[in-house]
C-alpha cells in the first residue's frame, strides 16, 4: 500500500516538474484585409491573446483560455466575430462558432445565433452541457437562453497538463444567403483538437474549407509525423490549389510547435511563448514584444 502511495506520489511530483509550458495562439481572420485596419487588428490580437494567456497562467485549462481569447475578440469591432459579425442579404446577423477539447474529443458548436454577443460562450455550454454537440437557429437561442449570457478568430491552447483545446467563431461571409451555414462550427473544417496530436483554427473561404476540412486535414498530416509548420502550409496550400479559393490557418502541436500560414492576403494572428507575444499580419512578417507575465 505504501508503496503504491509513493509511486503515485513521485509520478505527480515528476509530472509537475514536466509541466508543459503552456501557449496560446490565436488569429483574427483571414482576408483582403485594408491597410486601415491593420493597426486595429494588430491591437485586438494582442488584447485577446493576453486574456487567454492569464488564464494558462493561473493554472486554468486550455478550453477556458480559447473561450476567453476568442469572447475578447467578440467584443471587438475589428473583428467578424459577435459585435463585429458582418450581415447576410436580409440585413441580419447570424453567427457561428464551435469549440473542441482535445483531452476527450468533446465538442460545442452553434450555428445561425441572433441576439447574443458570445456564440463561443454557448458553443461551450454546448460542450459541457448538452447531451447535444451542435445546435442550430431557434435551439441555439432556446439553450442560451437557459443556459448562458451571449472576422471570424479563433485561438488554439495548450495547458500547463498538456491538454488542448480550440475554439472558432465568426458572423459568416459578407452579404451571405439567409439561412447559410459555413465552415466556422463544423468539427474538422473550422475546428479541431486532440490531445494526442494538436489543435487547428481556421478562416477563410468557408465553402472551401468545409469541402476541404481543413482543420482535419492538417491534423492528419501531423498524426503521419509531418510538423505543424509544414502541415499547415501544405493543407492550405492544397485546398487553395484544388478549390482556386484562399484560407489561413492556426496549429499547435501537442509538443507545443506552431504552425501559421494562410494564403489570403493577409491573416492577423498572434500568440504567446517564452515570455514573448509574436504577431503578424504580412506574410513572412513576425514581430515580437516582451511579455511580462504578471
Ligand atoms: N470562414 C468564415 C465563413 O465562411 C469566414 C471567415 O473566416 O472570415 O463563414
Amino acid at each position: 500500500m505504501t508503496y503504491f502511495k509513493t509511486f503515485w506520489t513521485l509520478l505527480f511530483i515528476v509530472k509537475g516538474y514536466f509541466a508543459m509550458e503552456p501557449i496560446i495562439l490565436i488569429h483574427g481572420g483571414a482576408g483582403d484585409i485594408s491597410d486601415s485596419r491593420v493597426k486595429g487588428k494588430f491591437d485586438g490580437v494582442k488584447i485577446a491573446v493576453v486574456a487567454g494567456h492569464k488564464i494558462l497562467e493561473q493554472g486554468g485549462s486550455a478550453l477556458d483560455a480559447v473561450e476567453a481569447a476568442v469572447v475578447s475578440m467578440e467584443n471587438d469591432e475589428n473583428f467578424n466575430a459577435g459585435y463585429g459579425s458582418v450581415l447576410n442579404l436580409r440585413g441580419e446577423v447570424a453567427m457561428e462558432a464551435s469549440i473542441m477539447r482535445g483531452e476527450d474529443l468533446n465538442v460545442g458548436a452553434v450555428t445561425l445565433v441572433k441576439d447574443f454577443s458570445h456564440p463561443i460562450s454557448i458553443a461551450h455550454k454546448v460542450l459541457t452541457d448538452s447531451p447535444h454537440s451542435f445546435l442550430g437557429g431557434e435551439g441555439a437561442k432556446l439553450f442560451a437562453l437557459e443556459k448562458a449570457g451571449v472576422g471570424t478568430v479563433g485561438a488554439v491552447a495548450i495547458d500547463k497538463h498538456g491538454h488542448i483545446a480550440v475554439a472558432t467563431s465568426t458572423g459568416g461571409m459578407n452579404g451571405k444567403a439567409v439561412g447559410r451555414i459555413g465552415d466556422t462550427p463544423l468539427i474538422g473544417s473550422g475546428t479541431y483538437a486532440d490531445d494526442n496530436v494538436g489543435g487547428v483554427s481556421t478562416t477563410g473561404h468557408g465553402e472551401s474549407i468545409l469541402k476541404y476540412c481543413l482543420a482535419h486535414s492538417i491534423i492528419k498530416l501531423m498524426e503521419n509525423g509531418t510538423d505543424a509548420a509544414t502541415a499547415t502550409r501544405e493543407a492550405v496550400t492544397g485546398m487553395t490549389d484544388r478549390l482556386k479559393n484562399t484560407a489561413g490557418a492556426i496549429t499547435l502541436s501537442k509538443s507545443g510547435d506552431v504552425g501559421i500560414f494562410f494564403s489570403s492576403k493577409r491573416m492577423s494572428w498572434a500568440y504567446i511563448k517564452s515570455n514573448k507575444i509574436y504577431y503578424g499580419i504580412e506574410h513572412n512578417q513576425i514581430l515580437e514584444e516582451d511579455y511580462i507575465s504578471k
